[in-house]
């Protein structure tokens, strides 16, 4: 289990999931507390018990389902109502029935709120937050408060925030979390409230940010700064508007930047993986510019930075993506120097450096393919086409040429759309004819060329379309727009990129598909 020193208290469950689009099964849920717990987080909030059937069943199944190495589960609720015993309140006892050992009280701590939402005076409220408090402490639960809106009603009314804080330390509230609820608050405020918190109360603070001003993460930081010793946030910054402060920026912030050791460097490590992981099970598009975790937060495109990058990758990068578990990326593009083009073919396992004239070949060929419409960045699989039949020589890609193709789109008497593709090819010796049929002319022409391929290379039978991009790019200098096309394809292990430039989009959607094939047979054949 985590040091009780400083907390990493994870609310995707909870806060995490209220994100416009998000409604995971209970199932999901314990796939994502699998994966924080991998990540080493100290606490786990599981949802509101009581108040949502699906969090109380999630409670439930997690006593038998869910074998925890390094988090304790939270149940979050709310005070008791204005006018009831704690004791007796439903929604108290559905916490208190969770199993879970943390329970986490969210309270109002901002006047207006009181008046307005709960419709209660402030002095119950500040009893509401004792009852509950001493009520849930006296059953053997540790506590943790919520204050919501804290703040914000800081600002309005201080003495009466930190009345509450007060009160719920009496009450034997092991720390309070204060809230940025509205997410509007910038750094030096939260510094200087959470200072005074510390200095006029006894109470243990946490902090509880959203990213509404865009400083979720950098809140977070100065409130630790300023003596904060729990803080909480949301895989991938899930949370409703914009957002949650993002744990796993927060965490390796702390690990990295400020030297606290808040989770195992091991855990840290899969920190990528594990934020991929998450996103799969929400089946939200991983954001590629997500710090240390994104696709791009460390890929590197200008070709003036990739001689230093080549001669030392520290320069240009402020960690080393391995230990968040990350990878340096090298992008080539019309910007790319010689320099880049040599890194690239040394990432793909061809070392160029021996060889300046064909680097300069084949950064020419990029160059003048990138003028028309080609975009190398997204089809690594055509650039180490057009790598390996520069350095090894044509025959090296050349699994079959292309005689003819054809393609035909009819809508049926009842209104459906067939497409039927034929090619003809020469491979090994022979002359083939293949026809396929699709619901698009692309699915049918693909068909077509593996039907063709397919007695010659069983391995093409694995392969499968994943992807399929198009864009039209505006014509200059008097020509015709063009159509690009970005083709993914998979084998079951791992997937490539290929892409096609044409006036035509069926014919920029066959080279892709030449491509992607030819990929297919280069890999299967090392
Ligand atoms: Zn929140």
């Amino acid at each position: 289990m985590a040091s009780d020193d400083f907390h990493v208290y994870d609310t995707t469950l909870r806060d995490g999931m209220q994100q416009e689009g998000l409604s995971p099964s209970v199932a999901d849920k314990l796939a994502i507390a699998r994966h924080l717990d991998g990540l080493a987080v100290g606490f786990i909030e599981g949802g509101w018990p009581g108040a949502n059937p699906k969090d109380t069943e999630f409670f439930k199944r997690a006593q038998t389902e869910l074998d925890l190495k390094h988090a304790q589960l939270a149940a979050f609720g709310m005070t008791r109502r204005s006018g009831v015993k704690a004791a007796d309140d439903p929604l108290v006892a559905a916490l208190r029935e969770s199993g879970a050992p943390i329970v986490t009280i969210v309270a109002k701590a901002h006047p207006r709120h009181v008046d307005l939402a709960l419709k209660t005076d402030l002095r119950e409220n500040l009893e509401m937050w004792r009852d509950t408090v001493t009520h849930l402490v006296a059953e053997g639960r540790r506590v943790f408060v919520d204050a919501e809106h804290f703040f914000d009603g800081y600002l309005l009314d201080r003495e009466y925030a930190l009345e509450c804080v007060r009160t719920a330390v009496e009450a034997g509230a092991s720390l309070v979390a204060l809230c940025d609820t509205n997410g509007g608050m910038l750094p030096n405020q939260i510094g200087d409230a959470v200072a005074d918190v510390i200095a006029t109360t006894s109470a243990r603070v946490g902090i509880h940010c959203h990213d509404d001003s865009g400083c979720a993460v950098a809140n977070s930081l100065a409130a630790i700064d300023a003596g904060a010793t729990h803080v909480q946030g949301a895989a991938n910054g899930y949370g409703e508007r914009t957002g949650n402060a993002n744990l796993f920026t927060v965490v390796a912030n702390l690990q990295l930047k400020k030297g606290r050791k808040v989770v195992p460097d091991e855990a840290l490590a899969e920190m990528t993986r594990i934020a991929h992981a998450i996103s799969e099970v929400t089946n939200v598009v991983p954001y590629s510019k997500q710090p240390y975790v994104g696709f791009s937060a460390f890929a590197h495109k200008a070709g003036i930075h990739a001689s230093a990058l080549k001669a030392d990758p520290d320069l240009y990068q402020h960690i080393d993506p391995a230990v968040v578990g990350n990878d340096m990326r090298v992008l080539v593009s019309e910007m790319a120097g010689r320099s880049n083009i040599e890194l690239k073919g040394r990432q793909l396992g061809y070392d160029l450096s021996a060889d300046r004239d064909a680097v300069a070949r084949i950064t020419e060929r990029v160059k003048e393919l990138e003028s028309r419409g080609h975009s190398f960045e997204a089809a690594d699989a055509s650039f180490e086409l057009l790598l390996c039949s520069e350095l090894e020589g044509p025959q090296s890609t050349e699994f079959f040429t292309v005689e003819t193709w054809r393609v035909i789109v009819e809508q049926t008497a009842d209104g459906r759309h067939v497409s039927e593709a034929t090619v003809k090819i020469h491979a090994k010796g022979e002359r083939i004819i293949a026809t396929g049929e699709g619901n698009g002319p692309v699915n049918a022409l693909d068909t077509a060329l593996r039907q063709a391929l397919g007695q010659l290379y069983p391995d093409l039978a694995r392969l499968e379309l994943v992807d399929y991009k198009v864009r039209i790019l505006e014509g200059d200098h008097g020509t015709a727009s063009r159509t690009r096309v970005l083709i993914e394809t998979g084998n079951g292990e791992d997937n490539w990129s290929t892409i096609g430039v044409e006036e035509n989009i069926v014919a920029a959607s066959w080279t892709a598909i030449v491509d992607a094939v030819t990929y297919g047979l280069l890999r299967a054949q090392r």
